[in-house]
């Protein structure tokens, strides 16, 4: 589950970590009194208006923007709030801005040399260990320093069994080129930050920039993270964290009725029960031909009321011109499956486009059948190369 920058950044400071402070404002009047109070509790009198939408690139985008005075936080937050802002991370139609975190100003008047450093902790699958991996190459696209520069990106594996040790962090500071007091304060930012990360149950921290002021103080100006959906069920808190404005609609919606679906750009929509069968049949799809426009795993029931909810899915998505539907019944007996998608066929009207069948198992020959003389746009194939063929003669 991802999280917006101001929620991140909540969960960071909950565990000690020093994070530009801000206030979350849905209008612009909210926004003026979130910066009357940053001023009261910071001093500052600047502020910055940062877009809260799940994208990165926001600053590139017109989504980050100074405000110099109360007058310029109500007129940016004016432009920002309902904008569709376009980043490089979003899709050519923008995300739709729904609130902005009004943030302290860290970047002080007359500051020449803030230090911008790049930072993210995350799972090494390659090694099973956690990783920090850092950069004093902050404040711009990571990809780009990996391409251009990549001696400029380190790496700290770091053994869960041990955790973080006190060396690790203070090598860290050291390759990032500081000393004295911005050395100290840098170990305790890498150490607070680890803490988070693993109590949390997070499987992504990306901190870009990480901010060296003049006054050597660090903090996080930004904040992506990322919690383990699997561990939601021990941190309700953060469940309800959960912004599904930001989520794909479809996603949302197939897991109200506990479908498990990803989206895809490709044109043939999948309906697959079990995890496995739907990897290896979006890689049958591929060998045909044609792209997967989804991952579907229907699951062990696949009867009449779920195929028609898994295809009301599918065919939300303009670009299918094909449904593959490859269900293996073990337990669930083919001929019940093939009812059930003849039934909710008719259960939904017309369906426009061509559907193939796989059914293999326990009476697969009964299931041909009952596709067979349905009298459909369905046709049936048990054979697992036999039902690609046809889906790409369907395209062709
Ligand atoms: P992103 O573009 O989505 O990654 O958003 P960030 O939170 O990283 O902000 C983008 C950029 O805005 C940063 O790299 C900074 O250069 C700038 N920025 C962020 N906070 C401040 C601030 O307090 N003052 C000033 N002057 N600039 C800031
Ligand atoms: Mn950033």
């Amino acid at each position: 589950m991802n999280l917006h920058e101001y929620q991140g950044k909540e969960i960071l400071n909950s565990f000690g970590v020093e994070i530009q402070r801000g206030i979350v404002a849905t209008t612009p009047a909210e926004a003026v009194e979130a910066a009357k109070r940053l001023t009261e509790e910071t001093g500052t009198g600047w502020h910055v208006i940062k877009a809260q939408v799940h994208a990165g690139g926001r600053g590139k985008g017109g989504g980050v923007k100074l405000a110099k005075n109360l007058q310029e936080v109500e007129q940016i937050a004016g432009n920002i709030i309902g904008m569709n802002l376009v980043t490089p991370q979003t899709s050519a139609e923008g995300k739709k801005v729904h609130q902005v975190l009004v943030a302290e100003d860290v970047y002080y008047p007359g500051d020449s040399e803030p230090e911008e450093y790049y930072m993210s902790v995350l799972l090494n699958r390659g090694t099973g260990k956690n990783m920090i991996m850092y950069s004093t190459e902050g404040g711009m696209d990571i990809e780009t320093v990996a391409e251009e520069t990549p001696h400029l990106i380190f790496h700290e594996e770091i053994d869960p069994a041990t955790g973080l040790m006190p060396f690790q962090a203070r090598r860290i500071a050291f390759n990032l080129g500081l000393n004295g007091q911005a050395f100290k304060q840098m170990t305790k930012f890498v150490t607070a930050l680890y803490k988070a990360y693993e109590n949390s149950d997070s499987s992504l921290f990306e901190i870009n920039p990480v901010l060296k002021t003049s006054d050597d103080k660090i903090i996080a100006v930004d904040a992506k993270v990322t919690i383990d959906d699997n561990s939601l069920f021990r941190h309700k808190d953060y469940e309800a964290m959960r912004d599904l404005r930001e989520e794909n609609p479809t996603e949302v919606e197939a897991k109200a009725v506990g479908l498990n679906y990803v989206d895809l750009d490709g044109n043939v929509g999948c309906m697959v029960n079990g995890a496995g069968l739907a990897m290896a049949t979006m890689d049958l799809i591929k060998q045909a031909g044609g792209e997967p426009a989804n991952f579907l795993d229907v699951g062990g029931t696949a009867d009449a009321e779920r195929v028609e909810a898994a295809f009301k899915l599918i065919l939300k998505d303009p670009n299918v011109k094909a449904i593959l539907v490859n269900i293996f019944g073990g337990i669930v007996r083919c001929d019940r499956v093939a009812q059930g998608i003849v039934d909710a066929y008719k259960n939904m009207g017309t369906i426009h486009v061509p559907i193939i069948v796989r059914l293999q198992g326990t009476n697969a020959d009964i299931a041909k059948e009952i596709i067979d003389n349905s009298g459909l746009d369905v046709h049936s194939a048990i054979e697992f190369q036999e039902a690609a063929d046809k889906v790409q003669a369907v395209l062709a």
